[in-house]
């Protein structure tokens, strides 16, 4: 991995745990505008964390009832992803 990808990949990560910024914002734009790699792995992370924050929040936390079998599926995801 190119050193800047790996710079990108951590703020991809930490984007979602804190705001980015301005500079951050911009180095991560002008580098997914050249690499392929960092976009798609930008996008991928998002698209989970829309689908697991959406889990989260209606499922788990406010306990709406799913099978067992499925609530500890995606349990187990959710650590894997910690
Ligand atoms: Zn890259």
């Amino acid at each position: 991995m190119k050193h800047a990808c790996k710079r990108v990949s951590q703020l991809t990560s930490e984007s979602f745990d804190r705001k980015l910024s301005l500079t951050e914002t911009l180095q991560l734009k002008w580098h997914f505008a050249m690499c392929g790699l960092c976009r798609n792995y930008h996008q991928s992370l998002k698209t989970m964390s829309n689908v697991f924050g959406h889990i989260r929040e209606h499922d788990l936390k406010e306990n709406i009832q799913l099978p067992d079998e499925a609530r500890q599926h995606i349990q187990s995801v959710l650590e894997k992803e910690k």
